[in-house]
């Protein structure tokens, strides 16, 4: 864990109405196509909607806090996940029992591949997850790549842009993000993208996700408030550009 959390005080006249606080999983390592913008939409918001935020990350070989209210965590290449495989199968129970207690997690692409219980290589090597989602993942002959589109029974339209080897398939116990209208999602067979179970989301999509899509951060950030007991009484944001900044990645061609 980072020595002291980085604390950002929530904006606006009023007393902040809580703390929230986020933890940022292996940014050394784990972090691609912009994904630590989701880390900055989460922190932004929580300000705007009158929340104190602190961030904390954690790297190899760091000490996971006692408590958090809501993890995310990032995409990288095979090497990447290669150097934090040990250590992220050493802090899997702890992260297998936040989730359980509710604990809301997104994680992507990289991480959503090894959160589920294992990715095999182009090379036919073996890198464990840790079995928090029902989902498994082998590399395919080629990479899955361009802009993507999804209708999520949750969120509505998602948009975003992937980037992968890895062909994923869910089993009994994960649920989808959503269906892919276009690209390619978990496998580019079976219609389906991402994994969801308890308020962990795991997805394939970079871009970054959360500023395109603020109805997915705002019910990251409910989950983290309403985990201790808090109530979710959100302020109006102006989101104006992050929806006009979804609609043109959506009309972008592959
Ligand atoms: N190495 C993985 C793959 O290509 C993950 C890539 C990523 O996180 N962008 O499937």
């Amino acid at each position: 864990m980072s020595a002291d959390p980085v604390v950002y005080p929530h904006t606006g006249p009023a007393p902040a109405r809580g703390a929230i606080r986020i933890l940022q999983l292996y940014p050394r390592d784990m972090n691609i196509y912009g994904d630590w913008g989701n880390l900055l939409t989460l922190a932004r918001r929580s300000q705007w909607h009158g929340y104190d935020v602190e961030l904390l990350s954690y790297n190899n070989g760091d000490t996971l806090p006692d408590e958090v209210d809501l993890v995310v965590g990032g995409g990288g290449q095979d090497s990447g996940q290669e150097r934090i495989k040990k250590d992220l199968v050493s802090i899997g129970p702890q992260l297998r029992g936040w989730a359980a207690d509710g604990v809301p997690m997104l994680v992507i692409c990289g991480l959503y591949q090894l959160f589920g219980h294992r990715f095999v290589t182009g090379e036919g090597s073996e890198i464990p997850g840790i079995g928090l989602l029902d989902a498994e993942t082998v590399a395919g002959p080629g990479r899955l790549i361009g802009n993507i589109v999804l209708d999520s029974p949750t969120f509505g339209r998602v948009v975003g842009y992937e980037n992968h080897s890895g062909l994923t398939r869910l089993g009994p116990g994960a649920e989808p993000l959503g269906s892919v209208r276009s690209g390619d999602g978990n496998n580019g067979e079976d219609g389906t993208e991402g994994a969801r179970v308890h308020n962990v989301i795991g997805t394939y999509l970079h871009g970054p996700l959360l500023p395109k899509n603020p109805a997915v951060a705002d019910w990251l950030l409910e989950r983290a408030v309403t985990l201790r007991g808090g109530t979710w009484d959100p302020l109006p944001i102006d989101d104006a550009d992050a929806r006009h900044a979804s609609t043109v990645a959506a009309s972008r061609p592959r």
